[in-house]
């Protein structure tokens, strides 16, 4: 074995731990965020082999590099149940289309909830409990989530019937989509239970952090035999499947001839919590071919400020938005990115999140800003160009992206005019556009008639633009779920479905 892969705390914190210890538990004891000490590095040879691969074959490989507490054959096995017909049933996995001479998207939208974080909930659940038997846990895991859409639903399909595990979802009662709602309440799977919550989202994850720092709670699960976890994105279980599809966007050009080995390509990814970016950051520092890292935001533009300014300031009103996966103020995940610039300092770390809670504002210094502007660029872009970009792109491509693929797409044209960078690029296309058909329906200037399900029919007829089959069978699935509690009833709503009184 070449090296044992360790993880360390953002904040400091020196004990080092595997990678199947970093996953268990998710979160240092000092607040920090666990990153790998190193990284493994990927030549050219290697990245030319694996592009007479699958994805589920690059996917073992690429996280068979960071966990290495795994046998390569254990992770072939999680990466072939996760990337496979039933949960992709389009069986591309992570296709690249090319739209023009120099442009591509990466299609992270083909898995059973139509966005990219089934990227990497698909696998997640079976390196979770894996790495559960590796540490010695016997009892059985509750995965609790609280969602404002999304992530609760591509958890539900990535723990469902996973031996071992159950997941309770709670969402905020008025504040997800018709859609979203539905994908969510007609979950199947006997492990799964879905609950709404009297509130907004916030009230919703408050309700769920007070659970999770609840010892009394902790110690009751315990005498039943279970414990709790968290799906969320700053698990390192969420972050490394994710690197695995940029090498793979890489291998696709290269074995379409659209690059040379070794050429450079720019990624523009539409950004909320900054964990997709990051990951192509994680491939370039394994020596993946990149130029460019073009981090795009919307009118939540917190994050592109501070690539372009060095200041991360919160204190700034929050806009609700069509690409609403991206309306985000505090994106957890940049903490990695600030670790790695400073050059591995945690208590630097350590310091700019302290004075992110207390003041709601940071500025890097300096000697910190060269590793940002080595690899990144960012722009924003507008509620009227989202929806001007997906006009557009239909009318000049024929192809339909969705509002968060449209922010990055815009926000590309713009770093190309500016910049004059025209290396060949791949935008990140994180959603199908049937999840969010209003938006793109009035881009395309069609009356909405009806809602929900509905819609779905409605941008079919005037795209002719496939539809994928998990939404496609939505408008004929039935709830199963209909408990609504109070904030303050959460808790007792976990106690009745992990089996206590
Ligand atoms: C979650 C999400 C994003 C943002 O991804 P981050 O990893 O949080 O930056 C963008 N688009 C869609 C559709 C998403 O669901």
């Amino acid at each position: 074995m070449a090296f044992r892969m360790r993880y360390l705390s953002t904040r400091g914190k020196t004990t080092k731990i595997t990678g199947a210890e970093a996953i268990v538990r998710g979160l240092s004891d000092d607040g920090g965020l666990f990153v790998p000490e190193s990284f493994p590095l990927l030549g050219m040879d290697k990245i030319s082999e694996l592009s007479e691969k699958t994805y589920a074959q690059r996917a073992a490989y690429v996280t068979s590099l960071f966990l290495d507490d795994f046998t390569v054959s254990q992770l072939e096995d999680f990466s072939a149940k996760a990337y496979c017909e039933s949960g992709f049933p389009n069986i591309e996995i992570a296709p690249v289309r090319k739209i023009d001479k120099r442009t591509h998207i990466l299609e992270l939208w083909h898995g059973p909830t139509c966005a990219f974080k089934d990227m990497a909930l698909q696998i997640m659940p079976h390196m979770l409990t894996a790495s559960l038997r590796k540490t010695g846990e016997k009892r059985e895991v509750c995965i609790l989530v609280a969602t404002s859409g999304d992530t609760g639903k591509a958890a539900l399909e990535g723990y469902c019937d996973v031996p071992g595990t159950k997941i309770m979802v709670f969402y905020p009662r008025d504040g997800v989509s018709k859609v979203q709602e539905l994908q969510m309440t007609s979950q199947r799977g006997d492990n799964v239970n879905v609950v709404s919550v009297e509130g907004n989202f916030d009230d919703a994850q408050t309700g769920v952090k007070e659970i999770f720092s609840d010892g009394d709670f902790r110690t009751e699960l315990d005498s039943l035999g279970s414990f709790l976890s968290s799906a969320n994105s700053i698990n390192w279980g969420r972050l490394v499947p994710q690197v695995a599809y940029y090498v793979s966007a890489y291998c696709d050009l290269l074995k379409h001839g659209e690059v040379n080995p070794g050429e450079k390509v720019n990624f523009c990814v539409p950004t909320g919590n900054f964990g997709n970016i990051l990951s192509a950051y994680y491939a370039e520092k394994m020596g993946l071919p990149v130029n460019k890292l073009i981090c795009a935001s919307n009118r939540n533009d917190v994050l592109t400020q501070f690539i372009s300014t060095g200041v991360y300031d919160r204190n700034r009103p929050f806009y609700t938005t069509v690409s609403p996966s991206m309306d985000i103020l505090i994106s957890s995940n940049l903490e990695r990115l600030l670790f790695e610039s400073s050059g591995k300092d945690g208590s630097a770390v350590k310091a700019f999140m302290s004075a992110l809670s207390s003041e709601g504002r940071y500025s890097i210094p300096d000697s910190m800003s060269g590793e940002l502007s080595r690899v990144f660029a960012s722009g924003h872009c507008s509620e009227e160009d989202t929806k001007k970009t997906i006009g557009h792109t239909f009318d000049k491509y024929n192809y339909l992206i969705d509002t968060h693929t449209a922010v990055a797409y815009k926000v590309l044209d713009d770093y190309r005019a500016k910049s004059g960078d025209d290396t060949t690029a791949v935008v990140v296309s994180t959603a199908s556009p049937y999840k969010f058909c209003e938006a793109v329906l009035e881009a395309l200037d069609v009356q909405i008639e009806g809602h929900g399900a509905m819609l779905i029919d409605s941008l079919f007829d005037k795209t002719g633009f496939a539809v994928p089959a998990p939404l496609s069978k939505l408008k004929d699935q039935v709830p199963r779920f209909y408990e609504s509690v109070a904030v303050s009833g959460m808790k007792a709503a976990v106690r009745r479905f992990v089996g206590g009184k």
